[in-house]
């Protein structure tokens, strides 16, 4: 799918849900991408992608953005906490916060650095073992946690398990983040952004639609 093809889906579902589609970011997911595809997109003119590793983000966006303005760097994927000063100074947001511990490690260094990336609560939402994220019945304390540490909390995150329809994830984080006062939503990837928009999707991170599935690394 063309970029182009893409903001056209993510303005229909917007339209029908009653949306405004400027109120939806679609993040271009480039992990893992050829840097030519990546900067294929860059020419096009979109500035807003999502990495999901530090090493890897801090390898290609210093010089992606000593040659493009106003890019913008979302890091999408679970975050060491001897990553968190690297991850800030890259990042302009951060969508997995997923426990305490790394909280505290981002408000340190926000106090020591004046600055702080937006930041998103990942939500296990499927309640999965394997997967990272903090447990439904466990956000509204992690929530009112982080604010205590004054960070800046934008909103939160799922990623719904593979193998159940998408909808009632979303709902799920919809009705946490209204519960906790919180606006932001990143939710939906290629296979289900338009259902992600409809249930209020803030932040769509999309990657194998934009550039082709991914390439096996070797
Ligand atoms: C890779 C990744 C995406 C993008 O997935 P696609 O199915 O290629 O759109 C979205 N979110 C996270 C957290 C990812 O790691």
């Amino acid at each position: 799918m063309s970029l182009d093809r893409i903001r056209q889906e993510i303005e229909t579902a917007a339209h029908t849900a009653g949306r405004d589609p400027s109120d939806v970011t679609l993040i271009a997911v480039s992990k893992v991408q050829p840097l030519d595809r990546v900067e294929a997109i860059l020419r096009a003119g979109h500035r807003v992608f999502g990495e999901n590793r530090v090493q890897e983000a801090a390898s290609k966006w210093p010089e992606f953005r000593t040659r493009f303005d106003g890019i913008e760097l979302h890091l999408i994927g679970p975050l060491q906490t001897n990553k968190t000063r690297q991850a800030m100074e890259l990042a302009q947001a951060i969508h997995s916060v997923d426990r305490p511990k790394l909280a505290r490690s981002i408000a340190r260094i926000a106090q020591e650095i004046g600055a702080c990336p937006d930041l998103f609560i990942q939500v296990n939402t499927g309640e999965e073992p394997q997967k990272a994220g903090i447990l439904p019945s466990d956000t509204d304390a992690f929530v009112a946690e982080c604010r205590e540490m004054d960070l800046p909390l934008r909103g939160l995150m799922c990623i719904p398990p593979v193998d159940e329809p998408a909808a009632p994830h979303f709902a799920m984080l919809a009705r946490l983040a209204s519960d906790n006062g919180l606006t932001g939503l990143s939710m939906g990837m290629s296979a289900d952004f338009a259902e992600a928009i409809a249930h209020g999707a803030t932040h769509i991170r999309v990657g194998s639609a934009i550039f082709g599935e991914r390439v096996p690394q070797g």
